[in-house]
């Protein structure tokens, strides 16, 4: 994720198979044909037709499997409204801000903001996963219910408990400082959980292990995760609770 880069190395075809403008088959023939020919390396093509015979077909099979109850699923019981800045990009958060901005000005983000800044953000805090899915529907270009349904839903914010994903995707600020170069312009400290300059995410992501912590715990996946927070002293959960109950209250308002 860069600053002033909403596309990279993304296909932007997204819409146009989602409209039926484009069929996905036609697609995998030409990046296949184009790894023959030799003008797009195997590991590409690769990846490729795995987003598009693997995620997408699979997304489908999800949404036509567990409708219509999916659309009401709510495993971790999330019931905080989403934050009004979701509608505007007013924030100094800055990496919601930069991608809900881009969202906002061309109906387009790539997966990695779509999953690991709007969604985890919303995930966190522990949003109504319906009130999530309502501003996906309502703000991307390539936006079907079939596939942004389960996306949102499952992929997201585990609202179906783990049909989709086997956990949650979960992580603090410091990932978000790996992937991209948003935090360095940002008044907050991905490294920080407390404190003035303390980034949300990470404050949340505490809270959120907290929260969950006996559901987590049957999933092997979590083991690590857990484990970091067991290590945590009894003052400092209850520093990180008050932190987040803060961060709550003042996005609630
Ligand atoms: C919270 C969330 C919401 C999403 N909502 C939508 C949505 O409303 N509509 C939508 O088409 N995709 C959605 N996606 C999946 C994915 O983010 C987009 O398909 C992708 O960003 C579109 O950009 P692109 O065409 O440049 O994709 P590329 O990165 O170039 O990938 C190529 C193609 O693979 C397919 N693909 C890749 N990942 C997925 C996936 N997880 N599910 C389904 N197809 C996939 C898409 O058709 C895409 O065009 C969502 C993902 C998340 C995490
Ligand atoms: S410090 Fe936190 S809020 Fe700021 S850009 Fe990084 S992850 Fe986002």
């Amino acid at each position: 994720m860069w600053t002033g880069e909403p596309v990279l190395y993304h296909s932007r075809l997204s819409a146009a198979l989602n409209l039926k403008l484009l069929d996905p088959r036609d697609a995998i023939a030409a990046a296949e044909e184009a790894y023959r020919q030799g003008r797009a390396p195997l590991a590409a093509v690769e990846g490729f037709v795995r987003q598009l015979l693997g995620w997408r077909e699979y997304v489908r099979g999800v949404y036509w499997l567990f409708m219509p109850d999916y659309a009401r699923c709510n495993a971790l019981q999330a019931t905080r409204p989403l934050p009004r800045f979701y509608w505007t990009g007013e924030t100094d958060l800055n990496c919601l801000r930069e991608v809900i901005g881009q969202t906002l000005a061309l109906g387009f983000a790539h997966h990695i903001q779509r999953l690991m800044v709007t969604g985890l953000f919303a995930l966190l805090l522990g949003v109504r996963p319906q009130a999530v899915h309502e501003w996906y529907l309502a703000v991307y270009v390539d936006a079907v219910e079939w596939v942004e349904l389960p996306n949102v839903l499952g992929m997201s914010q585990y609202a179906d408990g783990g049909i989709m994903a086997s956990k949650p995707y979960v992580a603090t600020g410091k990932y978000i400082q790996r992937m991209s170069n948003y935090c360095s312009a940002c008044r907050y400290d991905p490294g920080q959980a407390t404190g003035e300059r303390a980034c949300p995410f990470t404050t949340l992501y505490w809270d959120f292990l907290m929260r969950h912590e006996e559901r987590l715990a049957t999933s092997p996946r979590m083991r690590m995760q857990l484990k970091n927070l067991a290590r945590l002293s009894t003052e400092r959960k209850q520093a990180l609770r008050a932190a987040a109950a803060a961060w709550s209250a003042r996005l609630a308002g």
